[in-house]
């Protein structure tokens, strides 16, 4: 059997890991470090991914592009080289994860093709489908896409041999994501989830920038422009290295040399967490509504487990101890516990496969992070978002909602997929879908009925039958506008076979 890998695809760092007998371990890259910057670069042409990319950020600020998740599932182009050529998210988290696994090649003397990839729970369809989409074009098999608290609460389980209620607090780079899960042995059952895809130590670096902007303005110094390329990579690199050194020290300071002359702001722990204060309390906002989506209270909670790099920050922990009355679990590095889990789970799936019993096979039951619906006209009229399937639904699941039509001899219905809460449709994201087409002759108020489905993979079915017969009407395609087609994947597949990265 050949070996397969977890990959934990952060938006600001990524690690690889892969797992024999249960027993994971983290592959080091090629510089022999345990994280990769998830940063690609082009020199001339030329992609340059990690450490080397990273190296070029002050230097060249337009051939250089991060935090590429944050646009996974958005359409245009994150890069246009000299040529001409458009790089969209899902090529540039390619060549990040063509990198990861040709280390991870090199390490375990093997060719890698079989992974299962982490992303956050939050990711909706098109991100997750983006996701999917990068891997191929890395040439990669996705044998799974596993949401990163899961994974996480695998590695400690399995590791442990833990059981009981765990919370997951994952704070990475770019996202925010907190699940309640049930762990007995190897089966994962999670309860509940939810988060902010727009909160992750990324803005705790930008409330450093703005504060040190000021007091470089303050000191007379020039007028920091964040649009300015350079000028802003330099900030934030300096920001970020001043924000880790303040998970160790209560003081420290931020240099800055603008114009040719030196600047220094001192910044201590305790106006740190002051200037980041509100975005400390959103998170504890969304812990609070995975509690109450799961009816499950903090006495319940046998264990929390911090995940991801920015949760080394003193405020993480102590907000944790303050709400639920004991210290976080320590015992994995936070930056592995995502990788070794989706190692884990790639070997058990690989095995399942293979039907081999070395290991217990790890049953992994999620929830959907999205409520799923279509719109609707309402008794008055007004078109509004409907549910068929409510957020944290257990997964793979299938649920029905009988629609009626609006008028005598109605030829087609149309069946948009909508993914949110919100009864107002401004406020969800909506998929469109076909036409379906209606026979003859129906009367006013015919039902129908529309069944929805996530399968294991986290992938939207829609399928309409008429009520009265049970026959099914269609099944409705969706048009993911921001994804890549079939051929549009296969293509830069093709195209980056040939690619060397450096
Ligand atoms: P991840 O996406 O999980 O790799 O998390 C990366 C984030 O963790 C980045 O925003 C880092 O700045 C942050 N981070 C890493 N180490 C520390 C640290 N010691 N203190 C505070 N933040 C950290």
């Amino acid at each position: 059997m050949t070996r397969t890998i977890g990959i934990d695809l952060g938006t600001t760092y990524s690690a690889v890991a892969t797992s024999l007998d249960g027993v994971a371990e983290i592959l080091p890259n090629r510089d022999g470090d345990r994280l990769t910057p998830s940063v690609v670069a082009f020199e001339g042409g030329q992609p340059l991914v990690g450490k080397e990319a990273r190296n070029l950020s002050t230097s060249m600020p337009e051939d250089y592009v991060e935090f590429v998740k944050r646009k996974m599932g958005e359409s245009g182009p994150e890069y246009i080289d000299e040529n001409g050529k458009e790089y969209g998210p899902e090529q540039i988290s390619a060549l990040l994860l063509r990198r990861l696994a040709d280390d991870a090649a090199a390490i375990l003397g093997e060719d890698v093709r079989d992974a299962v990839i982490t992303v956050p729970a939050y990711f909706d369809d098109g991100r997750r489908m983006a996701t999917r989409d990068a891997a191929e074009i890395a040439g990669l098999n996705p044998m799974r896409l596993i949401n990163e608290p899961t994974a996480a609460g695998i590695a400690y389980g399995l590791d442990f041999r833990k059981n009981g209620m765990f919370l997951v607090y994952d704070l990475g780079g770019g996202t925010f994501d907190a699940t309640l899960m049930k762990v007995e042995n190897s089966d994962i059952t999670v309860l509940a989830t939810g988060g902010d895809r727009n909160l992750g130590g990324f803005d705790f670096d930008n409330k450093i920038m703005t504060h040190v902007a000021a007091k470089v303005l303050e000191q007379g110094g020039p007028p920091m422009l964040f649009d300015s390329g350079g000028v802003e990579a330099e900030l934030r690199r300096q920001c970020e290295a001043a924000k880790r050194r303040l998970s160790r020290a209560t003081t420290t300071s931020v240099r800055m040399t603008l114009e040719g002359k030196n600047y220094q702001v001192p910044l201590s722990r305790a106006t740190f967490e002051e200037i980041t204060n509100g975005l400390l309390t959103r998170t504890e906002i969304t812990l609070e509504g995975v509690l109450d989506d799961a009816e499950a209270s903090w006495e319940q909670v046998d264990r929390v487990l911090l995940i991801g790099g920015s949760t080394r920050m003193p405020m993480i922990s102590d907000m944790i101890e303050r709400l639920s009355g004991r210290k976080p679990d320590g015992g994995i590095n936070p930056d592995d516990a995502v990788a070794l889990g989706a190692a884990m789970y790639a070997e058990s799936l690989a095995l399942g496969e293979s039907n081999a019993t070395e290991m217990a096979a790890l049953t992994v039951r999620d929830v959907t992070s999205h409520a799923l619906g279509t719109p609707a006209l309402d008794e008055s009229g007004n078109r509004v978002n409907t549910i068929i399937i409510p957020r944290n639904a257990p997964v793979p699941c299938q649920r029905e909602r009988v629609y009626t039509t609006v008028e005598d001899g109605q030829r087609v219905v149309n069946l948009d997929v909508t993914e949110g809460d919100d009864t107002e449709l401004d406020y969800v994201t909506v998929l469109k879908g076909d036409n379906i087409p209606l026979p003859r002759g129906l009367r006013r108020g015919t039902r129908l009925q529309v069944v929805m489905a996530y399968d294991v993979d986290g992938v939207i079915h829609a399928e309409v039958f008429l009520e009265a017969t049970g026959v099914s009407l269609g099944e409705v395609q969706l048009h993911r506008e921001n994804n890549l087609t079939r051929e549009e994947v296969s293509n830069y597949r093709a195209q980056l076979a040939g690619v060397e990265i450096l």
